[in-house]
């Protein structure tokens, strides 16, 4: 199916009308005007963006909200595996939400088999790997074009209690068929010399796990995505909030408002707002007179990047083994800040060489404030595990750190919510991955598009249906 240029061909709807929001169908409640606009595309100067000389209305088969790590792999799946034309619409651009913060590793050293997302981190790892061997059969380099790197990763107990658990994981894994290794304190002490290592210290091993970088596999998507544009099957629409959705006449979104166009969906609108999914579609609703209760809150973490750090040497991936936890731990109910907040160690070194240190989790509403006393934090866990960064002062790198923050999509059960709106027959919702958003993209999207064309998926989307989370 190919994309249509107008819905209603010789009608644009009036955008100065304020009853777009209506509760009504749109063709019963927005004025129409025999005035037709034409538009284009343009290319900027400064990059390949595509933005629009006016404001407009346009018929695509899929429409996607937020142009996240979820809403671009959506995007990409629908391109390529289907014939459907799709527009992507964001409020900004696609590294302004938690992907831009995104510390990039894809591991499954944390996650537990025999739980759904594991099956969905499963799946969405092998669809990375394809990806990255696919790019290495075209002769391009998956280092390059998605930041990717194979380092293993390593899931560090530090506790007698900890490490005796970590013994444990490793059966649990290599029993799901992963590469893995328990390393007692000699072993790792080889392997990573730079990590305080005592008696007590272990770590689980998985040297197939791999990272890739948010931001270099945002650009390979788009690029990757705009590929399409030229055969009338693709559009992104960037600095431009949705708004609200024009009801059809059934049970259904005939098209989004956004602030500048109006665009019709004939087949599904897939909303992958991460974690103003909620807010998003109460807004949206409350204008149809429809309570929509989604649970998906923001959990706000900030990450630490040195660049050319190089007093440390790091060889793998670290995360502490207190990380396992901290996905699906709620903290909602305190009003408590500081019990809000937790940091855990994770240490990675990106495509580019930097140093990436983490990270922090609380509750703190849409705030996205960098927080010196967070940052702080991050260093002094940081440093429990490496010495050598004891003997510097975060002051004097000042220079050379970047502060990421973003605000992770928290879902109460841990799961993220993916496949049809309840009551809606075209509306989809692909959002709540919390701190897994990159590493479940791949996946995530392949569910999406089975759910949307009604095949048959490689995992089973029944524990992710959004019907389990409304409240
Ligand atoms: C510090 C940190 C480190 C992390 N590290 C990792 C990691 O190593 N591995 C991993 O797998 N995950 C990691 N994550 C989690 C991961 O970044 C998220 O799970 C993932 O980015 C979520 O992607 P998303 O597309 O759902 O959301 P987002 O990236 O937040 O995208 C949502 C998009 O929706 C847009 N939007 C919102 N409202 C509207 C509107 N009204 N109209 C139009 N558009 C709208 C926003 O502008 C945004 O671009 C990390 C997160 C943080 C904060």
């Amino acid at each position: 199916m190919n994309m249509a240029t107008l819905h209603h061909p010789h009608y644009i709807l009036n955008f100065s009308s304020t009853n777009h929001c209506s509760p009504f169908p749109s063709h019963s409640s927005s004025s129409l005007t025999n005035r037709s606009i034409s538009y284009k595309y343009k290319l900027p100067a400064t990059g390949n963006r595509m933005t629009r000389s006016s404001s407009s209305d346009q018929a695509f088969d899929v429409i996607v909200v937020g142009a996240g790590i979820i809403g671009l792999t959506v995007a990409r799946q629908f391109l390529m595996d289907s014939d459907l034309s799709v527009a992507i619409v964001d409020k900004g651009v696609p590294c302004s939400g938690a992907t831009g913060a995104g510390q990039g590793y894809l591991w499954m050293t944390h996650k537990t088999p025999g739980t759904a997302t594991w099956d969905l981190s499963m799946r969405s790892h092998q669809l990375w790997t394809m990806m990255a061997e696919d790019l290495q059969q075209q002769g391009l380099d998956p280092m390059v074009e998605l930041g990717w790197k194979k380092t293993g990763s390593l899931l560090v107990g530090r506790t007698f209690a900890e490490s005796d658990t970590l013994k444990g994981r490793v059966k649990q894994l290599s029993e799901a068929g992963l590469k893995a290794e328990y390393l007692c304190s000699r072993d790792l002490s080889k392997r990573e010399p730079d990590l305080l290592v005592d008696k007590d210290t272990a770590a689980a091993f998985l040297p197939d796990d791999c990272q890739l970088d948010a931001h270099r596999t945002v650009t390979y998507l788009e690029k990757a995505n705009r590929n399409f544009a030229s055969k009338g099957r693709y559009a992104e629409f960037y600095d431009d909030p949705v708004k609200c959705f024009i009801r059809s006449d059934g049970n259904g979104v005939e098209a989004v408002q956004t602030s500048k166009n109006t665009l019709y969906s004939k087949k599904a609108v897939i909303v992958a707002a991460g974690c103003w999914t909620g807010s998003l579609m109460q807004d949206l609703f409350r204008n149809w007179g429809m309570e929509f209760q989604v649970p998906v809150r923001p959990r706000k973490g900030h990450l630490l990047a040195l660049q050319n750090f190089n007093s440390l040497q790091l060889n793998h991936g670290l995360m502490e083994a207190g990380y396992v936890d901290h996905p699906s731990i709620s903290g909602l109910e305190s009003s408590d800040n500081e019990q809000n907040l937790s940091v855990s160690m994770t240490a990675t070194i990106d495509a580019a060489g930097n140093l990436l240190i983490g990270s922090s989790r609380e509750f703190v509403g849409f705030n996205t404030d960098s927080d010196e006393s967070v940052i702080n934090l991050i260093w002094k866990r940081v440093a429990e595990f490496f010495p050598k960064l004891r003997m510097l002062s975060l002051s004097d790198l000042s220079a050379s750190r970047k502060v990421r923050i973003g605000l992770r999509p928290y879902m109460p059960d841990g799961k993220p919510m993916i496949g049809p709106v309840p009551g809606l027959s075209n509306v989809y919702l692909a959002a709540g991955h919390e701190g897994g958003g990159l590493s479940m993209a791949l996946g995530t999207a392949e569910m999406v598009v089975d759910v949307v064309l009604g095949r048959t998926g490689k995992v089973d989307s029944a524990p992710f249906a959004v019907d389990r989370a409304l409240e």
